[in-house]
């Protein structure tokens, strides 16, 4: 039987509508959730991320404020500008967008944001919360995952669930937060052996791996709930083949643009998983959504005492 297809979009959108809810009564007891972005230099992909960040901010009613120092910018510069921030009490979020800037020291920039407004959840602070399963903030797209699962009735307590990918930001907080969801959880990575026997062991199967198509039928234990987080542009007439044969709607994009995104799970997988989510549309649409939850997070977290106190007076 043919899985059910998990819709991140739709899932978003009830994200989406439950934070412009939150903002909407945030704003009205006189604090508006703020994000700051910090895009440095010129990168087209991270120029189409920001848009839609900033964007999404100003369609679920939050503050945002767009920093764009120039491609010559450097360590100390965005320092100060991160050190400003950290400062402002109407900023709750702060994302540098990545890659910085040849010459920038990304780690160092990234250490210096406040953890109380890093809406990445990458700081080491916020790492050790989540790990300790402290209130912080985590990772956007891991957190997705699991709405994923949550919202779709997809048991976690309990389950096998397998990892491939232990990345410091997809794979290992997507493992940390299923082992606090009471999973059992095995992670993989290049160096794992028989990766498909280990694959098959899971009723939940995550794939961060970043190659086009790899975990196919073989991996795939049938009834599994898979979850694919990876994003891979297809340009090759033999990987396309291999991935869409027979396939007409992708067939005349792949035509079109000379290329296609792809996940790290290949297509035939829908015909054994329980459920999967597509690509694009699966956990893609996730990430921002988790974003805007984590700036009102960040918001409440930071400045919750001081809405309590206004909303009683
Ligand atoms: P990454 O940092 O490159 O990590 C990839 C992981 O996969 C590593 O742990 C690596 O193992 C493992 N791996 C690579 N080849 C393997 C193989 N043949 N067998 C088993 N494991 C293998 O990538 P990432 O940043 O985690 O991203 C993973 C994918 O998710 C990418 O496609 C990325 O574009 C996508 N992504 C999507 C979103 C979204 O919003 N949907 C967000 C972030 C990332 P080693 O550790 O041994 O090298």
């Amino acid at each position: 039987m043919a899985a059910i297809i998990l819709d991140g979009i739709k899932i978003a959108s009830e994200i989406r509508a439950e934070v412009t809810g939150e903002v909407k009564a945030m704003t009205a007891a006189g604090i508006r959730p703020g994000l700051a972005v910090v895009l440095a230099g010129h990168n087209p992909a991270s120029e189409i991320y920001v848009r839609g960040k900033v964007k999404s901010c100003e369609e679920l009613g939050m503050y945002s404020e767009k920093h764009t120092p120039p491609d010559t910018v450097t360590t100390e510069q965005l320092l100060e500008l991160v050190n400003d921030l950290n400062r402002r009490d109407e900023i709750d979020g702060i994302l540098v967008q990545l890659p910085l800037p040849a010459q920038v020291d990304t780690k160092k920039v990234l250490m210096a944001v406040d953890p109380a407004k890093d809406v990445d959840g990458f700081h080491p602070v916020n790492v050790g919360f989540l790990s300790t399963q402290r209130p912080g903030l985590v990772p956007c797209t891991p957190a997705g995952v699991i709405e994923i699962l949550k919202r779709r009735n997809i048991p976690i307590a309990g389950q096998e669930a397998v990892v491939v990918g232990r990345s410091d930001i997809v794979g290992k907080p997507v493992a940390m937060l299923l082992i606090n969801g009471n999973a059992t959880v095995t992670v993989c990575h290049s160096k794992t052996r028989d990766l498909p026997a280990v694959c098959r062991r899971a009723d939940i199967l995550v794939a961060a791996i970043g190659r086009a198509g790899m975990i196919t039928r073989d991996y795939v234990k049938p009834g599994a709930a898979v979850i694919d987080v990876g994003m891979n542009q297809v340009t090759e007439r033999a990987e396309f083949e291999r991935l869409f044969a027979g396939n007409a709607k992708r067939e005349e994009s792949f035509r079109t643009k000379g290329s296609t995104l792809v996940g790290d799970v290949h297509p035939e997988v829908a015909q054994v998983a329980g459920a999967i989510t597509p690509v694009p549309g699966g956990v893609g649409p996730l990430t921002i959504a988790m974003l805007m939850a984590n700036t009102v997070k960040a918001a409440k977290l930071r400045r919750g005492s001081r809405m309590r106190e206004l909303s009683r007076t």
